[in-house]
């Protein structure tokens, strides 16, 4: 199946599950808006758990923070938001459609990429065993011309996006002949920046007014907060504070699904450390969030570090994090080197002191820090990519969310075989003693594989049966979701043998 079609199954799917639904649905819609549905937020639920879990119990010198939407606006003058928060925008003149000038060329280096691994497929096809990959990648005209054209692209692009120069932006599109995949013509506009803030007013009358933003990152709520949490915590460096909630951007191009919203989640961690110290905390820091990542089992080739072109204005080391979605490799994460351009801003800007005295060294200090950030919502994507298979039976197709089981919705669907005879009765008497412990669902409505494939198309990932036996031996049919292999066994066993296995504690223990 085209990755396309995957993808377009893969949203229809969300909507008819109650995984995510338009925003304002019966108003068709509001653009790059969504709500989460009752299998979503589920979901949700456990993806932030998850995260919050991995920070904030797991390591004794991170905590959290919950920071208001509205903060002050100087705020953003002094994170360098107000002036530099920008997208680079083009249009088509033919179609009227708006791009961001920088995905253009990044998805014409894609292409070449694209096309270089075609070649390598097509050869790895033709030699079979005794094929060597790298030297024919070395070795290959074809793909040495692909290469070289798209380091050339590259470099210029690199450089265009350091000196901020826009007409060079441009000049590379024209000059690669990117057309608008909607009018299929070359007519461009000029490249213009665009702030991606979104701003509202504070304030009962229009004089006393205060334009304030809605925060395009919680990152600047956890700075603004740094001093307050270091002296009641009494923390010490290097330490962590760690957030989740909302961010807002009025995002040019927003298209694919919840990959780009501008309404968002993000799950943001500060990790305060000593200046000098910041690029080896970086490292450590790629490779435990990798790690957290490749703990949910979606396979290790599918994610990769994207080590960034253009350094943002506070950065001294940036990576993403991407994995690959049915539109190819995209970013899921960003981890930041961010110096220590914040909390030296926020003191320029506040006229406050917030240097950190460390007691080791007797000398006091701005920390230097390094950030992950991670989008809610693009993780929930990605997971929901990862997870979604089509199984050809004997008896038609299934569909089947592999979710990892602790981040099911639901952990075990209750059916009784049918409604009479008290077996409807029994299965609730097993819910009502299992609920305290995870999420069941009951079911009764229609056969047993029907139920089945309805389980299966939520992602959970155990389902029992009972039956009239249930009765007399107090056992019931437990199915699992990715093998379908039914095992009979004991209720009073059922808590300990599903209880473990579908935890955030159970991953949680794998990271250590
Ligand atoms: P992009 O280059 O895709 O616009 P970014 O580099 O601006 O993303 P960051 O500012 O580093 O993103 O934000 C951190 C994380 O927040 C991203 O890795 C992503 O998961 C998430 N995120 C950012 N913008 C959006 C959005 N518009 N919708 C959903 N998630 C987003």
């Amino acid at each position: 199946m085209a990755q396309e079609d995957v993808f377009k199954k893969l949203v229809s799917h969300c909507k008819e599950y109650g995984f995510v639904f338009p925003s304002s649905d019966i108003y068709d819609g509001l653009g790059a808006v969504y709500d989460y549905g009752q299998m979503g937020v589920e979901l949700k639920n456990n993806i932030k758990k998850y995260w919050w879990d991995s920070m904030v119990l797991l390591h004794d010198n991170i905590v959290g923070i919950d920071s208001a939407i509205f903060m002050h606006p100087t705020i953003w003058k002094a994170s360098g938001h107000v002036d530099a928060f920008n997208d680079p925008l083009i249009d088509n003149k033919d179609s009227k459609k708006r791009y961001r000038a920088d995905v253009l060329v990044e998805d014409q280096l894609a292409k070449y990429d694209d096309k270089i691994n075609k070649e390598v497929a097509k050869a790895a096809k033709r030699f079979g065993e005794a094929f060597d990959e790298q030297e024919f990648r070395s070795t290959n005209a074809r793909v040495l011309k692909y290469q070289e054209q798209r380091d050339a692209v590259h470099e210029r692009f690199a450089k265009a996006l350091n000196d901020n120069d826009l007409t060079e932006l441009r000049q590379i599109i024209v000059d690669e002949e990117i057309v608008c995949p909607i009018s299929g013509t070359r007519e461009w506009t000029e490249v213009r920046q665009f702030n991606l803030m979104f701003a509202t007013e504070m304030g009962s009358t229009s004089d006393s007014a205060m334009k304030v933003y809605l925060r395009p990152e919680t990152a600047q709520g956890i700075f603004v907060n740094y001093m307050n949490v270091q002296k009641s915590g009494r923390m010490r460096v290097p330490f962590g504070i760690a957030q989740i909630g909302k961010a807002f951007r009025n995002e040019i191009v927003a298209r694919q699904f919840i990959f780009r919203m501008r309404e968002f989640e993000q799950m943001e961690m500060q990790f305060f450390v000593r200046p000098g110290t910041e690029l080896d905390w970086f490292r450590s820091w790629k490779e435990q969030r990798l790690k957290w990542h490749e703990n949910l089992g979606f396979g290790s080739e599918n994610y990769r570090f994207h080590d960034h072109d253009k350094l943002a204005h506070y950065a001294n080391a940036a990576t993403d994090i991407e994995f690959l979605m049915p539109f190819g490799f995209k970013e899921v994460e960003g981890i930041h080197s961010r110096t220590d351009f914040d909390l030296a801003q926020h003191e320029k800007f506040s006229g406050k002191n917030i240097k950190y005295f460390d007691p080791e060294l007797n000398q006091s200090y701005v920390p230097y820090v390094v950030e992950t950030s991670i989008g809610v919502d693009r993780m929930f994507l990605s997971i929901m990519a990862g997870s979604y298979c089509e199984e050809e039976l004997e008896n038609g197709t299934r569909v089947v969310l592999k979710l990892p089981a602790a981040l099911a919705p639901v952990k075990l669907a209750v059916l009784p075989l049918v409604k009479k005879d008290g077996l409807a009765e029994k299965a609730m008497d097993i819910i009502n003693d299992l609920k305290f412990h995870f999420n069941c669902q009951y079911d009764e409505k229609d056969s047993i594989g029907k139920r089945y494939r309805r389980q299966d198309a939520i992602g959970t990932p155990y389902c029992i049966t009972v039956d009239h036996d249930t009765l007399n031996d107090n056992c019931v049919t437990l199915r699992n979701r990715d093998t379908m292999e039914q095992e009979r066994v004991a209720i009073a066993d059922l808590n300990n043998i599903i209880a473990d296995r579908v935890s955030i504690t159970s991953l949680l223990k794998k990271l250590q």
